[in-house]
Protein backbone atom coordinates (compact mmCIF):
# COMPACT_ATOMS: atom_id res chain seq x y z
CA UNK A 1 0.00 0.00 0.00
CA UNK A 2 1.32 3.64 -1.18
CA UNK A 3 2.35 5.74 1.64
CA UNK A 4 1.58 9.48 1.05
CA UNK A 5 4.43 12.08 1.86
CA UNK A 6 4.62 15.11 2.52
CA UNK A 7 5.86 17.65 -0.59
CA UNK A 8 8.86 19.59 1.19
CA UNK A 9 11.10 21.93 -1.03
CA UNK A 10 10.27 20.64 -4.39
CA UNK A 11 10.35 16.79 -3.52
CA UNK A 12 8.11 14.19 -1.76
CA UNK A 13 9.60 13.78 1.65
CA UNK A 14 9.25 11.05 4.15
CA UNK A 15 10.03 12.84 7.34
CA UNK A 16 9.64 12.29 10.62
CA UNK A 17 6.68 10.07 12.10
CA UNK A 18 5.71 6.75 12.58
CA UNK A 19 1.99 7.52 12.75
CA UNK A 20 -0.15 7.20 9.41
CA UNK A 21 -3.72 7.62 9.02
CA UNK A 22 -5.54 5.49 6.36
CA UNK A 23 -6.85 6.97 2.85
CA UNK A 24 -9.92 4.70 2.09
CA UNK A 25 -12.09 4.95 -1.09
CA UNK A 26 -15.67 5.24 -0.16
CA UNK A 27 -17.63 3.66 -2.80
CA UNK A 28 -15.87 0.28 -2.12
CA UNK A 29 -14.96 0.95 1.78
CA UNK A 30 -11.06 -0.45 1.01
CA UNK A 31 -8.32 1.04 2.45
CA UNK A 32 -6.18 2.56 -0.50
CA UNK A 33 -3.32 4.60 1.11
CA UNK A 34 -1.94 5.50 4.01
CA UNK A 35 -0.27 9.14 4.87
CA UNK A 36 1.79 10.75 6.71
CA UNK A 37 0.75 12.35 9.92
CA UNK A 38 3.46 15.32 10.60
CA UNK A 39 5.34 15.74 13.73
CA UNK A 40 5.90 18.93 14.63
CA UNK A 41 9.69 18.23 13.63
CA UNK A 42 8.59 17.71 9.98
CA UNK A 43 6.22 21.36 10.19
CA UNK A 44 9.53 22.60 10.97
CA UNK A 45 10.74 21.67 7.85
CA UNK A 46 7.99 22.71 5.72
CA UNK A 47 7.89 26.08 7.15
CA UNK A 48 12.25 26.28 6.93
CA UNK A 49 11.72 25.73 3.48
CA UNK A 50 8.94 28.44 2.34
CA UNK A 51 11.12 30.85 4.71
CA UNK A 52 14.15 30.25 2.84
CA UNK A 53 12.31 30.57 -0.57
CA UNK A 54 10.54 33.78 0.65
CA UNK A 55 13.35 36.36 -0.16
CA UNK A 56 13.62 34.93 -3.86
CA UNK A 57 10.04 34.81 -4.27
CA UNK A 58 8.86 38.09 -3.32
CA UNK A 59 11.44 40.00 -4.88
CA UNK A 60 10.24 38.54 -7.99
CA UNK A 61 9.11 40.68 -10.53
CA UNK A 62 5.34 40.77 -11.15
CA UNK A 63 5.66 39.85 -14.62
CA UNK A 64 7.65 36.75 -13.97
CA UNK A 65 5.29 35.58 -11.37
CA UNK A 66 2.07 35.89 -13.14
CA UNK A 67 3.73 34.28 -16.10
CA UNK A 68 4.15 31.09 -13.22
CA UNK A 69 0.67 31.57 -12.92
CA UNK A 70 -0.48 31.41 -16.04
CA UNK A 71 1.77 27.74 -16.91
CA UNK A 72 0.19 26.74 -13.57
CA UNK A 73 -3.09 27.36 -15.04
CA UNK A 74 -2.51 25.67 -18.19
CA UNK A 75 -1.39 22.26 -16.43
CA UNK A 76 -4.44 22.14 -13.95
CA UNK A 77 -6.41 22.88 -16.98
CA UNK A 78 -4.51 20.23 -18.81
CA UNK A 79 -4.65 17.72 -15.96
CA UNK A 80 -8.34 18.49 -14.45
CA UNK A 81 -9.26 14.84 -15.30
CA UNK A 82 -6.98 13.62 -13.29
CA UNK A 83 -7.22 15.55 -10.66
CA UNK A 84 -11.15 14.89 -10.82
CA UNK A 85 -10.03 10.96 -10.66
CA UNK A 86 -7.82 11.34 -7.93
CA UNK A 87 -10.81 13.22 -6.08
CA UNK A 88 -13.36 10.51 -7.27
CA UNK A 89 -11.27 8.10 -5.56
CA UNK A 90 -10.82 9.53 -2.13
CA UNK A 91 -13.52 11.75 -1.27
CA UNK A 92 -16.35 9.70 -3.35
CA UNK A 93 -18.10 12.87 -4.90
CA UNK A 94 -19.23 11.66 -8.52
CA UNK A 95 -16.96 12.77 -11.32
CA UNK A 96 -18.68 15.41 -12.92
CA UNK A 97 -19.18 17.22 -9.63
CA UNK A 98 -15.16 16.65 -8.85
CA UNK A 99 -14.20 18.34 -12.30
CA UNK A 100 -16.56 21.05 -11.57
CA UNK A 101 -14.60 21.17 -8.17
CA UNK A 102 -11.32 21.86 -10.27
CA UNK A 103 -12.46 24.32 -12.68
CA UNK A 104 -14.14 26.11 -9.76
CA UNK A 105 -10.25 26.35 -8.54
CA UNK A 106 -8.93 27.06 -11.77
CA UNK A 107 -11.46 30.01 -11.64
CA UNK A 108 -9.13 31.48 -9.05
CA UNK A 109 -6.13 30.41 -10.46
CA UNK A 110 -7.16 32.57 -13.63
CA UNK A 111 -8.30 35.52 -11.34
CA UNK A 112 -4.39 35.32 -9.61
CA UNK A 113 -2.70 35.64 -13.16
CA UNK A 114 -4.29 39.46 -12.88
CA UNK A 115 -1.91 40.07 -10.25
CA UNK A 116 -0.50 42.94 -11.80
CA UNK A 117 -3.10 44.49 -12.37
CA UNK A 118 -4.62 43.64 -8.64
CA UNK A 119 -1.55 44.83 -6.77
CA UNK A 120 -1.71 48.40 -8.61
CA UNK A 121 -1.93 51.17 -5.90
CA UNK A 122 -3.00 54.19 -5.77
CA UNK A 123 -1.02 57.21 -6.32
CA UNK A 124 -2.65 61.22 -5.36
CA UNK A 125 -0.82 63.96 -7.07
CA UNK A 126 0.38 67.51 -4.76
CA UNK A 127 -1.90 66.22 -1.63
CA UNK A 128 -0.13 69.29 -0.17
CA UNK A 129 2.30 72.00 -2.15
CA UNK A 130 5.22 69.89 -3.52
CA UNK A 131 4.15 66.87 -1.69
CA UNK A 132 2.57 63.58 -3.22
CA UNK A 133 1.03 60.36 -1.95
CA UNK A 134 0.97 56.92 -3.35
CA UNK A 135 -0.04 53.83 -1.74
CA UNK A 136 1.37 49.91 -2.44
CA UNK A 137 1.13 46.64 -0.69
CA UNK A 138 4.28 43.75 -0.10
CA UNK A 139 3.57 40.24 0.28
CA UNK A 140 3.38 39.02 4.38
CA UNK A 141 5.75 35.76 4.56
CA UNK A 142 4.87 32.21 4.67
CA UNK A 143 1.48 31.65 4.85
CA UNK A 144 -0.42 28.30 6.18
CA UNK A 145 -3.69 27.06 4.69
CA UNK A 146 -5.65 24.29 6.27
CA UNK A 147 -8.36 22.98 4.53
CA UNK A 148 -11.22 19.94 4.77
CA UNK A 149 -11.94 16.69 3.43
CA UNK A 150 -15.04 18.17 1.24
CA UNK A 151 -13.33 20.11 -1.83
CA UNK A 152 -9.92 18.88 -1.98
CA UNK A 153 -8.86 20.61 -4.56
CA UNK A 154 -10.93 23.53 -4.95
CA UNK A 155 -10.65 24.74 -1.57
CA UNK A 156 -6.52 24.60 -1.29
CA UNK A 157 -7.20 26.58 -4.69
CA UNK A 158 -8.93 29.24 -3.05
CA UNK A 159 -6.15 30.34 -1.00
CA UNK A 160 -2.54 29.23 -2.30
CA UNK A 161 -3.11 31.04 -5.59
CA UNK A 162 -3.80 34.23 -4.23
CA UNK A 163 -1.20 34.03 -1.69
CA UNK A 164 1.75 32.88 -3.84
CA UNK A 165 0.77 35.74 -6.23
CA UNK A 166 1.40 37.94 -4.08
CA UNK A 167 4.87 37.01 -3.33
CA UNK A 168 4.36 34.74 -0.15
CA UNK A 169 5.21 31.19 0.00
CA UNK A 170 2.72 28.77 1.29
CA UNK A 171 2.42 25.60 3.13
CA UNK A 172 -1.09 23.94 2.48
CA UNK A 173 -2.32 21.41 5.14
CA UNK A 174 -4.72 19.32 3.60
CA UNK A 175 -7.50 16.89 4.62
CA UNK A 176 -5.84 13.97 5.69
CA UNK A 177 -8.74 11.81 4.56
CA UNK A 178 -8.28 12.77 0.73
CA UNK A 179 -4.40 13.77 0.45
CA UNK A 180 -4.06 13.13 -2.95
CA UNK A 181 -5.05 16.23 -4.92
CA UNK A 182 -2.86 18.24 -3.20
CA UNK A 183 0.57 15.88 -3.86
CA UNK A 184 -0.65 16.47 -7.73
CA UNK A 185 -0.89 20.00 -7.37
CA UNK A 186 2.24 20.06 -5.93
CA UNK A 187 4.03 18.64 -8.85
CA UNK A 188 2.14 20.54 -11.39
CA UNK A 189 3.61 23.90 -9.54
CA UNK A 190 7.18 22.42 -10.34
CA UNK A 191 6.88 21.74 -13.97
CA UNK A 192 4.91 25.69 -13.48
CA UNK A 193 8.59 26.61 -12.93
CA UNK A 194 7.69 27.69 -9.14
CA UNK A 195 10.86 28.00 -7.14
CA UNK A 196 11.10 24.96 -4.72
CA UNK A 197 9.90 25.59 -1.07
CA UNK A 198 7.65 28.37 -2.77
CA UNK A 199 4.51 25.99 -2.18
CA UNK A 200 5.10 22.70 0.70
CA UNK A 201 2.32 20.12 1.65
CA UNK A 202 2.51 18.83 4.75
CA UNK A 203 -0.06 15.93 5.76
CA UNK A 204 -1.44 15.47 9.05
CA UNK A 205 -4.24 15.94 11.92
CA UNK A 206 -4.13 18.08 14.85
CA UNK A 207 -0.54 18.01 15.54
CA UNK A 208 0.38 19.52 12.41
CA UNK A 209 -1.91 22.25 12.72
CA UNK A 210 -0.95 23.71 16.11
CA UNK A 211 2.62 23.39 15.03
CA UNK A 212 2.20 25.60 11.69
CA UNK A 213 0.18 27.99 13.56
CA UNK A 214 2.83 28.18 16.57
CA UNK A 215 6.09 28.64 14.15
CA UNK A 216 6.52 32.25 14.62
CA UNK A 217 7.84 32.07 10.83
CA UNK A 218 4.14 32.20 9.98
CA UNK A 219 2.63 35.40 9.33
CA UNK A 220 -0.93 34.53 7.77
CA UNK A 221 -3.07 31.10 8.79
CA UNK A 222 -5.95 30.52 6.54
CA UNK A 223 -8.62 27.93 7.72
CA UNK A 224 -11.44 26.34 6.36
CA UNK A 225 -13.28 23.42 8.20
CA UNK A 226 -15.93 22.74 10.84
CA UNK A 227 -16.87 25.56 13.38
CA UNK A 228 -15.49 23.91 16.49
CA UNK A 229 -11.90 23.52 14.93
CA UNK A 230 -12.48 27.13 13.03
CA UNK A 231 -12.91 28.99 16.26
CA UNK A 232 -9.52 26.81 18.19
CA UNK A 233 -7.14 27.69 14.99
CA UNK A 234 -8.75 31.56 15.26
CA UNK A 235 -8.28 31.86 19.00
CA UNK A 236 -4.90 29.79 18.26
CA UNK A 237 -3.29 32.21 15.99
CA UNK A 238 -5.01 35.52 17.04
CA UNK A 239 -3.30 35.05 20.50
CA UNK A 240 0.00 34.34 18.92
CA UNK A 241 -0.71 37.95 16.92
CA UNK A 242 -1.00 36.26 13.36
CA UNK A 243 -3.28 37.72 10.46
CA UNK A 244 -6.07 34.62 10.33
CA UNK A 245 -9.02 34.28 8.07
CA UNK A 246 -11.17 30.74 9.79
CA UNK A 247 -13.96 29.52 7.97
CA UNK A 248 -16.48 27.38 9.46
CA UNK A 249 -19.46 25.24 9.16
CA UNK A 250 -22.90 25.88 8.27
CA UNK A 251 -27.10 25.27 8.11
CA UNK A 252 -28.00 26.76 4.90
CA UNK A 253 -31.48 27.57 4.47
CA UNK A 254 -33.55 28.13 0.97
CA UNK A 255 -37.00 29.50 1.66
CA UNK A 256 -39.60 28.52 -0.91
CA UNK A 257 -42.34 31.21 -1.16
CA UNK A 258 -46.22 30.88 -2.17
CA UNK A 259 -45.07 32.26 -5.55
CA UNK A 260 -42.28 30.30 -6.86
CA UNK A 261 -42.96 28.26 -9.50
CA UNK A 262 -42.89 24.52 -7.44
CA UNK A 263 -41.17 22.56 -10.39
CA UNK A 264 -37.90 24.53 -10.55
CA UNK A 265 -37.48 25.68 -6.90
CA UNK A 266 -37.61 21.63 -5.95
CA UNK A 267 -35.19 20.60 -9.04
CA UNK A 268 -32.81 23.22 -7.37
CA UNK A 269 -33.33 21.81 -3.94
CA UNK A 270 -32.68 18.29 -4.57
CA UNK A 271 -29.35 19.44 -6.39
CA UNK A 272 -28.49 21.61 -4.05
CA UNK A 273 -28.93 19.07 -0.45
CA UNK A 274 -28.07 15.82 -2.40
CA UNK A 275 -25.38 16.90 -4.75
CA UNK A 276 -21.56 16.11 -3.54
CA UNK A 277 -24.04 14.05 -0.90
CA UNK A 278 -24.60 16.93 0.91
CA UNK A 279 -20.92 16.93 1.61
CA UNK A 280 -21.21 21.35 0.92
CA UNK A 281 -20.56 23.41 3.07
CA UNK A 282 -22.82 25.41 0.92
CA UNK A 283 -25.16 22.79 0.69
CA UNK A 284 -29.08 23.31 0.83
CA UNK A 285 -29.45 21.56 4.10
CA UNK A 286 -32.95 23.15 5.16
CA UNK A 287 -35.78 24.04 3.10
CA UNK A 288 -38.19 26.66 4.53
CA UNK A 289 -41.63 26.23 2.79
CA UNK A 290 -43.90 29.66 3.46
CA UNK A 291 -47.26 29.47 3.64
CA UNK A 292 -50.24 27.08 2.34
CA UNK A 293 -48.22 25.85 -0.23
CA UNK A 294 -45.71 24.21 1.73
CA UNK A 295 -46.97 20.29 1.02
CA UNK A 296 -46.38 20.92 -2.54
CA UNK A 297 -43.21 21.78 -2.32
CA UNK A 298 -42.24 19.04 0.05
CA UNK A 299 -43.88 16.50 -2.67
CA UNK A 300 -42.12 17.64 -5.69
CA UNK A 301 -39.06 17.79 -3.86
CA UNK A 302 -39.72 13.94 -2.12
CA UNK A 303 -40.68 12.68 -5.95
CA UNK A 304 -37.35 13.88 -7.48
CA UNK A 305 -35.37 12.75 -4.54
CA UNK A 306 -36.74 9.34 -5.02
CA UNK A 307 -35.46 9.47 -8.00
CA UNK A 308 -31.46 10.32 -7.60
CA UNK A 309 -28.78 7.64 -8.75
CA UNK A 310 -26.76 6.96 -5.82
CA UNK A 311 -23.86 4.65 -6.65
CA UNK A 312 -20.02 4.79 -6.99
CA UNK A 313 -18.98 8.06 -7.69
CA UNK A 314 -16.62 7.29 -11.17
CA UNK A 315 -19.84 5.18 -12.26
CA UNK A 316 -21.36 7.75 -15.65
CA UNK A 317 -24.49 6.89 -14.65
CA UNK A 318 -24.37 8.28 -10.82
CA UNK A 319 -25.94 11.58 -9.75
CA UNK A 320 -24.70 10.98 -6.43
CA UNK A 321 -21.63 8.91 -5.00
CA UNK A 322 -21.38 7.55 -1.06
CA UNK A 323 -20.08 9.95 2.01
CA UNK A 324 -16.57 9.70 2.79
CA UNK A 325 -16.07 7.68 5.52
CA UNK A 326 -17.70 4.65 7.52
CA UNK A 327 -17.89 7.11 10.76
CA UNK A 328 -19.53 9.92 8.91
CA UNK A 329 -22.24 7.71 7.63
CA UNK A 330 -22.89 6.62 11.02
CA UNK A 331 -23.29 9.49 12.59
CA UNK A 332 -25.63 10.73 9.66
CA UNK A 333 -28.04 7.38 9.93
CA UNK A 334 -27.94 8.23 13.81
CA UNK A 335 -28.90 12.26 13.42
CA UNK A 336 -31.81 10.89 11.12
CA UNK A 337 -32.56 8.53 13.66
CA UNK A 338 -33.00 11.03 16.17
CA UNK A 339 -34.86 13.17 13.43
CA UNK A 340 -37.68 10.58 13.86
CA UNK A 341 -37.51 10.29 17.68
CA UNK A 342 -37.96 14.26 17.76
CA UNK A 343 -40.96 14.56 15.76
CA UNK A 344 -39.60 15.05 12.31
CA UNK A 345 -41.35 12.87 9.47
CA UNK A 346 -39.57 10.71 7.96
CA UNK A 347 -40.47 10.97 4.50
CA UNK A 348 -37.76 9.82 3.05
CA UNK A 349 -34.88 7.39 4.52
CA UNK A 350 -31.54 6.76 3.20
CA UNK A 351 -29.91 4.83 5.83
CA UNK A 352 -31.33 1.24 3.82
CA UNK A 353 -30.02 2.20 0.68
CA UNK A 354 -27.95 -0.48 -0.72
CA UNK A 355 -25.57 -0.16 -3.68
CA UNK A 356 -25.56 -3.73 -5.41
CA UNK A 357 -21.71 -4.77 -5.63
CA UNK A 358 -21.00 -2.44 -3.59
CA UNK A 359 -22.39 -3.57 0.45
CA UNK A 360 -19.11 -2.10 1.88
CA UNK A 361 -19.28 1.52 0.76
CA UNK A 362 -20.45 4.45 2.70
CA UNK A 363 -23.26 5.16 0.82
CA UNK A 364 -26.56 6.58 2.28
CA UNK A 365 -29.90 7.60 0.40
CA UNK A 366 -31.56 10.64 0.00
CA UNK A 367 -33.16 11.32 3.45
CA UNK A 368 -35.85 14.10 3.52
CA UNK A 369 -37.27 15.05 6.80
CA UNK A 370 -40.90 17.33 7.57
CA UNK A 371 -41.99 19.09 9.92
CA UNK A 372 -38.70 19.86 11.91
CA UNK A 373 -38.63 21.85 14.61
CA UNK A 374 -35.98 24.48 15.50
CA UNK A 375 -35.20 22.55 18.73
CA UNK A 376 -34.51 19.50 16.87
CA UNK A 377 -30.64 17.86 16.64
CA UNK A 378 -31.29 17.63 13.36
CA UNK A 379 -32.03 21.40 13.33
CA UNK A 380 -29.10 22.45 15.65
CA UNK A 381 -26.36 20.17 14.31
CA UNK A 382 -24.68 20.35 10.95
CA UNK A 383 -25.40 17.01 9.42
CA UNK A 384 -23.27 17.39 6.77
CA UNK A 385 -24.66 14.38 5.21
CA UNK A 386 -27.34 13.78 2.32
CA UNK A 387 -30.34 14.89 4.27
CA UNK A 388 -32.74 17.86 3.74
CA UNK A 389 -34.93 19.40 6.52
CA UNK A 390 -38.01 20.98 5.73
CA UNK A 391 -39.62 23.80 8.29
CA UNK A 392 -42.53 25.79 7.52
CA UNK A 393 -42.98 29.56 8.56
CA UNK A 394 -46.22 31.54 7.79
CA UNK A 395 -44.42 34.52 5.10
CA UNK A 396 -41.30 35.60 4.20
CA UNK A 397 -40.41 37.49 7.62
CA UNK A 398 -41.34 34.54 9.82
CA UNK A 399 -39.00 32.96 7.38
CA UNK A 400 -36.14 35.46 7.62
CA UNK A 401 -36.64 35.53 11.43
CA UNK A 402 -35.55 31.55 11.36
CA UNK A 403 -32.92 31.99 9.44
CA UNK A 404 -31.14 34.82 11.77
CA UNK A 405 -31.86 33.09 14.65
CA UNK A 406 -29.47 30.24 13.34
CA UNK A 407 -25.64 30.41 14.78
CA UNK A 408 -24.88 29.90 11.09
CA UNK A 409 -24.52 32.44 8.25
CA UNK A 410 -23.20 30.82 5.43
CA UNK A 411 -25.35 30.75 2.37
CA UNK A 412 -28.82 31.22 2.31
CA UNK A 413 -31.39 31.51 -0.92
CA UNK A 414 -35.18 32.21 -1.96
CA UNK A 415 -37.52 30.63 -4.59
CA UNK A 416 -40.13 33.85 -5.73
CA UNK A 417 -40.97 35.11 -8.73
CA UNK A 418 -41.42 38.58 -6.16
CA UNK A 419 -38.90 41.00 -7.22
CA UNK A 420 -39.80 42.99 -3.67
CA UNK A 421 -39.81 39.43 -1.34
CA UNK A 422 -36.19 38.77 -2.88
CA UNK A 423 -35.07 42.38 -2.34
CA UNK A 424 -36.47 42.35 1.59
CA UNK A 425 -34.67 38.99 1.85
CA UNK A 426 -31.66 40.03 0.63
CA UNK A 427 -31.50 43.14 3.02
CA UNK A 428 -33.10 41.29 6.24
CA UNK A 429 -30.98 37.74 6.11
CA UNK A 430 -27.70 37.60 8.39
CA UNK A 431 -25.55 35.76 5.84
CA UNK A 432 -23.14 36.41 3.74
CA UNK A 433 -24.02 34.62 0.58
CA UNK A 434 -27.19 34.74 -0.96
CA UNK A 435 -29.10 33.29 -3.87
CA UNK A 436 -32.12 34.49 -5.83
CA UNK A 437 -33.63 31.64 -7.32
CA UNK A 438 -30.10 30.22 -7.37
CA UNK A 439 -29.60 27.51 -4.46
CA UNK A 440 -26.09 27.21 -4.28
CA UNK A 441 -24.64 30.93 -4.28
CA UNK A 442 -20.89 30.16 -4.62
CA UNK A 443 -19.62 33.79 -5.69
CA UNK A 444 -17.24 33.82 -8.57
CA UNK A 445 -13.19 33.66 -7.83
CA UNK A 446 -13.42 37.33 -8.67
CA UNK A 447 -15.51 38.32 -5.80
CA UNK A 448 -14.48 37.01 -2.34
CA UNK A 449 -16.02 33.86 -0.73
CA UNK A 450 -17.35 33.89 2.91
CA UNK A 451 -19.97 33.61 5.70
CA UNK A 452 -21.16 35.80 8.40
CA UNK A 453 -21.40 34.86 12.14
CA UNK A 454 -20.17 30.97 13.05
CA UNK A 455 -19.49 30.57 9.81
CA UNK A 456 -16.37 32.90 9.43
CA UNK A 457 -13.97 33.82 12.35
CA UNK A 458 -12.07 36.79 11.19
CA UNK A 459 -12.67 39.75 9.02
CA UNK A 460 -11.38 38.73 5.78
CA UNK A 461 -13.17 36.56 3.07
CA UNK A 462 -11.31 34.47 1.15
CA UNK A 463 -10.20 35.01 -2.62
CA UNK A 464 -11.45 37.66 -4.48
CA UNK A 465 -10.07 41.40 -3.43
CA UNK A 466 -10.50 40.20 -0.15
CA UNK A 467 -8.16 37.73 -0.54
CA UNK A 468 -5.25 40.09 -1.95
CA UNK A 469 -6.04 42.03 1.00
CA UNK A 470 -5.66 39.12 3.21
CA UNK A 471 -2.37 38.24 1.94
CA UNK A 472 -0.41 41.78 1.55
CA UNK A 473 -0.08 44.65 3.60
CA UNK A 474 -0.28 48.31 2.65
CA UNK A 475 2.32 50.92 2.72
CA UNK A 476 1.47 54.32 2.20
CA UNK A 477 4.13 57.04 1.07
CA UNK A 478 4.41 60.69 1.33
CA UNK A 479 6.98 62.60 -0.46
CA UNK A 480 8.46 65.89 -1.45
CA UNK A 481 11.75 66.48 -3.28
CA UNK A 482 12.61 70.06 -2.40
CA UNK A 483 14.06 72.63 -4.74
CA UNK A 484 17.96 73.59 -3.89
CA UNK A 485 17.92 76.23 -1.30
CA UNK A 486 14.08 75.97 -0.69
CA UNK A 487 12.35 77.05 2.98
CA UNK A 488 12.30 74.19 4.39
CA UNK A 489 8.81 74.93 5.76
CA UNK A 490 9.26 72.93 9.10
CA UNK A 491 7.29 74.08 12.01
CA UNK A 492 7.11 72.37 15.53
CA UNK A 493 2.49 72.27 14.25
CA UNK A 494 0.94 69.18 13.40
CA UNK A 495 1.58 70.32 9.47
CA UNK A 496 -2.22 70.62 7.96
CA UNK A 497 -2.78 72.71 4.69
P1 LIG B 1 -12.58 19.49 10.08
O1 LIG B 1 -12.79 20.73 10.86
O2 LIG B 1 -12.71 18.19 10.75
O3 LIG B 1 -11.10 19.50 9.43
C1 LIG B 1 -10.63 20.61 8.72
C2 LIG B 1 -9.10 20.63 8.81
O4 LIG B 1 -8.72 20.82 10.17
C3 LIG B 1 -8.44 19.34 8.35
O5 LIG B 1 -7.27 19.67 7.65
C4 LIG B 1 -8.13 18.61 9.65
O6 LIG B 1 -6.99 17.80 9.56
C5 LIG B 1 -7.90 19.74 10.62
N1 LIG B 1 -8.33 19.43 11.99
C6 LIG B 1 -9.29 18.56 12.38
N2 LIG B 1 -9.42 18.58 13.71
C7 LIG B 1 -8.53 19.48 14.18
C8 LIG B 1 -8.21 19.95 15.49
N3 LIG B 1 -8.83 19.49 16.56
N4 LIG B 1 -7.24 20.88 15.60
C9 LIG B 1 -6.61 21.38 14.51
N5 LIG B 1 -6.88 20.96 13.26
C10 LIG B 1 -7.83 20.02 13.09
O7 LIG B 1 -13.56 19.59 8.80
P2 LIG B 1 -13.84 18.48 7.71
O8 LIG B 1 -14.67 17.40 8.30
O9 LIG B 1 -12.61 18.12 6.98
O10 LIG B 1 -14.73 19.33 6.68
C11 LIG B 1 -16.11 19.52 6.83
C12 LIG B 1 -16.40 20.83 7.52
O11 LIG B 1 -15.83 21.93 6.79
C13 LIG B 1 -17.90 21.15 7.57
O12 LIG B 1 -18.19 21.69 8.82
C14 LIG B 1 -18.08 22.19 6.48
O13 LIG B 1 -19.18 23.05 6.64
C15 LIG B 1 -16.81 22.94 6.59
N6 LIG B 1 -16.52 23.69 5.37
C16 LIG B 1 -16.71 25.02 5.40
C17 LIG B 1 -16.50 25.77 4.26
C18 LIG B 1 -16.71 27.24 4.27
O14 LIG B 1 -16.38 27.86 3.29
N7 LIG B 1 -17.23 27.85 5.31
C19 LIG B 1 -16.06 25.14 3.08
C20 LIG B 1 -15.85 23.76 3.10
C21 LIG B 1 -16.09 23.04 4.26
Amino acid sequence: MAVIEHWIGGKAVAGHSARTAPVYDPATGRQRHEVLLATPRDAAAAVDAARAAYDGWSQTSLTRRARVLFAFRDLVDRNAERLAELITAEHGKVLSDALGEVRRGLEVVEFACGIPTLLKGDYSDQVSTGVDTWSFREPIGVCAGITPFNFPAMVPMWMFPVAIACGNTFVLKPSERDPSASMLLAELWREAGLPDGVFNVLHGDRVAVDALIDAPEVAAVSFVGSTPVARHVHERASAAGKRVQALGGAKNHAIVLPDADVGFAADHLVAGAYGSAGERCMAVSAAVAVGPGADRVVDAVARRARAVRVGPGAHPDSEMGPVVTREARERIAALIGTGAEQGGQVVLDGREHVVPGHEQGFFLGPTLIDQVRRDMDVYREEIFGPVLCVLRAGDVDEAIALINANPYGNGTAIFTSSGESARRFQRGVQVGMIGINVPVPVPMAFYSFGGWKESLFGDKHVHGPEGVAFYTRAKVVTARWPRPREDSGAGFDFPSN
